[in-house]
This record gives C-alpha cells, sequence and structure tokens, in this order.
C-alpha cells in the first residue's frame, strides 16, 4: 500500500469546476491584483475566525512581517519566540531589523512555555509571537498575563492552527494580530502564494492594508513606507472556494488523528501527540515521538508510507543564526523534539486502512 504524506488532488478536485470557472471571470476581468475575489475571501476567513479585520497578503512569511512591522517592530528591539518552530516565525522579527529571541517549548503542548518567556524579557523586548505550532494553540493567557505586566505585545503565528480553538475562541482574534499562512499544504491552502494578518484592531488593520499595498490607500499617494505584500485575485478565488470546506475537513484531520491515537495508545517507545485540555487541535500535522527516528522514517518509507520532519533542526542552532550566540543545551524540550519527532501522514481523507496500515507497520517495527 502507498500513503503519501498529504494529498492535495482530492482536496482540489472538490471544488475544480468551480474555481475554474473563478479563474475563467478572474481572467475575462483582468482583476489579478486584489479586486471582489479577495475582498470576499477576507470577510469570509473574518467571520469564519470570528475576528473583525482579515488582510490578504502574498504569502504566510509576508503576514508575519506585516503583523510586527505595522506595530512598529523595528532595529534594535527584541521578538520573544519559540525555538521549535518554522523558520518564517523568526524573518517576521528579522524583516523589521529586530531580533529574535528564543525561548524553550513546553514539553507537551511543544508550544512556547508559557514559564519560560518572562526570563527572556530585558528593556529591548517588545514582543512575543506565539505559535500555534502543529494546529494547536499555544497556552495563551498565561502568555497575556506576562505581555500586559511587562506592558509589550502578544501577536498570533497561527499559519498551522485554521479555526484552531482556544477556551473555545477561535485562534487569529487572541492577541493584537495574527498571521495565516495559505501555502498551499496548510488546513486552508491556495493555488500558489498566500497569507492573511488578523486583527480586531481597527486602525491597526487600516496601517496593515496600506503597508501591503506601498503605504497607499490612494492610487500614487504614499502615506508610509511600504511594500508590495498584494493577494492575486486568484489565490483569493481559490480560497474562498475552499474555505467553505474547511470545517468539513478539519473534522476529518480529528478524525484521523483520534484512529491513529487509538491504534498506537500504549505501544511502547512513542509518545504520541497530547490534545491540551485547554483547546482544540486541528491537526495540521500527526507528530509522534521515538528515538529511533532515522530508522523508522526508512523502515516506513520503504514500506511506502511518506513521512515529514518538522523540525529537525531548532531555530536556536541554525547556521543563519550562529551569530546570536546560542549552544546545544540551551533549549532542551526543543532540541529533543527535533531529535525525535516523526510527523505521519495527515490529511482530510486518508483512510482507516491507510491509518491502520501505517499503525501496524510502526509496531511491527517496534517488536522486530
Ligand atoms: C508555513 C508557515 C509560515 C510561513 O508561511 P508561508 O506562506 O510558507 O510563507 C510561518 N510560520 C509557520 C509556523 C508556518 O508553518
Amino acid at each position: 500500500m502507498q500513503v503519501p504524506f498529504t494529498d492535495l488532488k482530492s482536496q482540489n478536485n472538490v471544488i475544480r469546476e468551480e474555481a475554474l470557472s473563478s479563474i475563467a471571470d478572474i481572467i475575462d476581468n483582468s482583476s489579478f491584483i486584489l479586486g471582489k475575489a479577495v475582498t470576499d475571501f477576507e470577510s469570509a476567513f473574518a467571520e469564519e475566525h470570528e475576528v473583525k479585520h482579515c488582510i490578504a497578503v502574498s504569502s504566510g512569511t509576508d503576514a508575519n512581517h506585516l503583523a510586527l512591522w505595522a506595530q512598529d517592530i523595528k532595529s534594535g528591539d527584541e521578538v520573544i519566540m519559540p525555538a521549535n518552530t518554522f523558520i518564517a516565525t523568526a524573518w517576521g522579527a528579522t524583516l523589521c531589523g529586530a531580533k529574535p529571541v528564543f525561548a524553550d517549548c513546553h514539553g507537551k503542548s511543544y508550544n512556547i512555555d508559557p514559564e519560560k518567556i518572562e526570563e527572556k524579557i530585558t528593556d529591548k523586548t517588545k514582543a512575543v509571537v506565539a505559535v500555534h505550532l502543529y494546529g494547536q494553540t499555544a497556552d495563551l493567557d498565561p502568555i497575556r498575563e506576562i505581555t500586559e505586566r511587562k506592558n509589550i505585545l502578544l501577536i498570533e503565528d497561527a499559519a498551522q492552527s485554521h479555526i484552531a480553538l482556544y477556551k473555545g475562541k477561535k485562534a487569529g482574534g487572541l492577541s493584537s494580530a495574527a498571521s495565516f499562512s495559505f501555502y498551499p499544504g496548510k488546513n486552508l491552502g491556495a493555488f500558489g502564494e498566500g497569507g492573511a494578518v488578523t486583527t480586531n484592531d481597527d486602525e491597526l488593520a487600516q496601517r496593515i492594508r496600506m503597508l501591503r499595498d506601498h503605504g497607499s490607500d490612494k492610487k500614487y499617494y504614499h502615506k508610509y513606507y511600504g511594500h508590495n505584500y498584494r493577494m492575486e485575485g486568484i489565490q483569493g478565488a481559490a480560497l474562498g472556494l475552499k474555505l467553505k470546506h474547511l470545517e468539513t475537513w478539519t473534522e476529518k484531520r480529528r478524525a484521523a488523528a483520534a484512529k491513529y491515537s487509538e491504534l498506537l495508545r500504549g505501544t511502547e517507545r512513542i509518545i504520541l501527540p497530547e490534545e491540551m485540555e485547554y483547546g482544540k487541535h486541528v491537526y495540521h500535522l500527526y507528530v509522534i515521538r521515538i528515538k529511533e527516528r532515522e530508522q523508522l522514517q526508512k523502515y516506513l518509507n520503504a514500506s511506502g508510507i511518506s513521512t515529514g520532519l518538522h523540525y529537525p533542526v531548532p531555530l536556536h542552532l541554525q547556521e543563519c543564526f550562529k551569530e546570536l550566540g546560542y549552544c546545544k543545551k540551551d533549549f532542551p524540550n526543543s532540541e529533543s523534539l527535533a531529535d525525535e519527532c516523526l510527523s505521519l501522514p495527515m490529511f482530510p481523507g486518508i483512510s482507516d486502512e491507510q491509518i491502520s496500515y501505517v499503525s501496524d507497520k510502526i509496531k511491527h517495527f517496534l517488536k522486530g
């Protein structure tokens, strides 16, 4: 049996006909940049996430940058974030000229440990970026207690957590601004690059809108320094169509995760993902941990099962951050996660047979 890591084709097939006709409309109207498809998607995405504003942009990385840039993060500032995340979280800070400061993750949620934040705060700290990794939110209340007391910003990187819940509330509206990615493989994916920033703050939303479009809200009049971070019309159209399926697709991911956990629970030498009591996990990734990770990955691959590593090198040990002076053992939880993590095939529509096959192969590997 072949089990792919993800399957975009079956997802795309659901919207194929409607998407082709929306794309034809965009071509006929030459509405290639922003336009009605994008503004319609922005309203629908904001409504789905119970947040006032959604500003659609060119990628999740650009959304990371805008969320910080629009809140005046600049050279000389420090931004605290987890050591275990995708590199783009850090680009949000570096693109503003600011310094990323890493903190270790919690041993169960794998998200930034609220107890490891305060020791990283200096008089240069301007923000904490809480990443909702793998589809589960960070524990935001204790983090917010710190950021409010220290008078610094709290920002969410929700690139992997569309419609995840924290204490019954949707990710994306729980901080001053949140960034989302619509990279094709994300839980909500475009037909190319895409991202968004969400916020409940009217003034900040207006500023983000202008920074996205050359610092302007009137053509050729530029109030701020800006950039071109606009979303393309075709992406807005694809995302608007896919958004209607997001809840169903998310429930399918949750059902697949429940099936894996049922079949693998109690298996020695592997650690399963845990859904924290505070939230609802949307399983962008189903990440197990095992000391013999390399061998298991090879064994599964030889059995026709594709897996992934998210992520094999924590940010504090990346070559590009050498000059920041971190060393091995600085963040034990993030480092053991990097050594032991293995992402199993996960996509809406993965069959019970495929999940059973993967689980059987894992158990067989552990016996052998
Ligand atoms: C995917 C991702 C991003 C970047 O998104 P792109 O759309 O690929 O630029 C940022 N942060 C996290 C946590 C991600 O997973």
